[in-house]
């Protein structure tokens, strides 16, 4: 059986208003009815020893047993429901209840009878009469029999105190009943609207609306920690999809124009009209290699702008990481003919190395490709404080001022000419920005037309 949130909820409450009002009930039903029963006994002793005392006051004063003196304290006891009987120390009747009434002694003891097994039909009860010695000044000049219902007796008025205190417990037992199911349900709407809501986003981010965040706030913990979670999520999940899509129609983009070009040359050789010379089987290999790089650049690209939210920082010796770079264009710079100075402080910088090498091998392979024979690149890295300073200088063709922002965009090279001389596919600089940026820094290009380029780089140490 599967349950909502709130039925369980409004169940669970009500099983603990259950629960504590049964105890409750129980607990004042034995011991309230243990106390009331000795405080009745009690009260059924003193009243017996009360009456004794009074006969005995009576014989004192008069000196002698009085039937008319007995009669109404007799008459009196009975009409209060307690039968008595005088007997002098000789055994001599002096005034009966029974004999004075014994209709009515007889559906006193009936009542007594009917009042005891009702209510308790397992107890063994019975009439008795008790002996009780009448004594004046220590000495004993009477005595009276006083019927009791042994072991204990409640009357008429101690039985209906035990009902209407269990009436009151039930009507508790209701309001209890009422009130847990109303707080259940409070409770219950509550907790269950924050997750239904996050069911219902969850539902439509499923769908590709991504915009569908929880905007409910909540002083529960946990509900504010499981919505702030789900926009997390969400957004992520936002972002994971646009960068597929983008990647989707960059990768259909660059592809489509080559691929269609290599189609119809091979077509136009298979169908005779195109000789297959060496020269144009090449251009076809130089493009399917243009395109293999491509699609290498583009599987790069979608690691670092995926994999940018989880940076691997560590402390490392900025000047070897560069020194180390550089080593790997030795035989480029050497057949360029480019020389290649560096000026670099020690220093040790928290930041993701292998991301880091990336940004050098890419700025410095674009330094070494826009760079004509003879020329120069200069690396200089430093401290400004918190921040650690990288600049990739060359005097090579540089950028137009307008292509500034242009060239750090995806895929933008600033003319086929210069692209298809060296091999670009426009993605080095985008990566580069995307993990700068993902370390808090940023880069700056201070270059113009035939000036040459000055990349400057700047991470801060946090
Ligand atoms: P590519 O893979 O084509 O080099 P990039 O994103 O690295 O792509 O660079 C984008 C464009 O910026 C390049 O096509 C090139 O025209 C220009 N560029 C980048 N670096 C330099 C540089 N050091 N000097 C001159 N032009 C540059």
């Amino acid at each position: 059986m599967r349950y909502t949130l709130k039925t369980k909820l409004t169940l669970s409450y009500i099983m603990v208003a259950f629960i504590s009002i049964f105890l409750v009930s129980l607990s004042a039903n034995l011991l309230l009815e243990k106390h009331f029963r000795e405080y009745v006994s009690a009260n059924q002793e003193k009243n017996n020893s009360d009456l004794t005392s009074t006969l005995a006051q009576q014989y004192r004063q008069l000196g002698e047993w009085n039937l008319f003196a007995i009669e109404p304290l007799g008459i009196n006891a009975l009409e209060n429901g307690t039968i008595i009987k005088v007997i002098d120390n000789n055994g001599t009747t002096i005034w009966d209840a029974q004999t004075h009434n014994n209709g009515m002694c007889q559906s006193i003891i009936i009542e007594m009878n009917k009042n005891m097994s009702n209510r308790y039909p397992f107890m063994k009860g019975e009439y008795s009469k008790v002996p009780y010695p009448i004594l004046v000044d220590m000495k004993q000049v009477g005595t009276v029999e006083i019927g009791v219902y042994g072991p204990y007796y409640l009357n008429n008025n101690d039985l209906a105190f035990i009902t209407s205190l269990n009436q009151f417990l039930i009507i508790i037992a209701f309001l209890s009943l009422l009130f847990s199911i109303i707080l259940g349900s409070i409770m219950a709407k509550k907790i269950s609207l924050p997750i239904s809501n996050v069911i219902l986003s969850a539902e439509a981010i499923s769908k590709g609306l991504f915009n569908e965040k929880l905007k409910q706030k909540s002083n529960t913990i946990e509900i504010s920690q499981l919505t702030n979670t789900f926009n997390d999520l969400a957004d992520s999940l936002h972002k994971q999809d646009k960068l597929r899509k983008r990647l989707t129609s960059d990768v259909s983009h660059e592809l489509r124009t080559p691929l269609a070009t290599l189609k119809s040359h091979i077509e136009a050789m298979i169908d005779g009209i195109w000789e297959p010379s060496l020269e144009k089987l090449t251009s076809i290999q130089e493009e399917i290699t243009r395109m293999h790089h491509l699609v290498g650049d583009l599987e790069a690209l979608a690691k670092y702008e995926s994999e940018n939210i989880y940076l691997n920082k560590s402390e490392f010796d900025l000047e070897a990481l560069i020194v180390n770079t550089v080593d790997n264009f030795k035989v480029e710079l050497e057949a360029k003919k480019i020389s290649l100075s560096m000026k670099l402080k020690y220093q040790i910088i928290n930041a993701d190395i292998d991301k880091l090498k990336q940004v050098l091998i890419n700025l410095i392979s674009n330094a070494l490709k826009f760079t004509p024979k003879g020329g120069q690149i200069n690396i200089l890295a430093y401290r400004e404080g918190d921040i650690t300073k990288i600049h990739i200088i060359d005097n090579g063709i540089g950028i137009a001022k307008t292509e500034h922002t242009l060239v750090f965009e995806r895929f933008y090279r600033i003319d086929q000419s210069r692209t298809r001389h060296t091999g670009g596919s426009g993605i080095g600089l985008a990566i580069v920005k995307s993990i700068i940026e993902a370390h808090k820094g940023t880069i700056e290009l201070v270059s113009d037309l035939n000036m040459g380029s000055e990349f400057i780089i700047s991470i801060p140490n946090y």
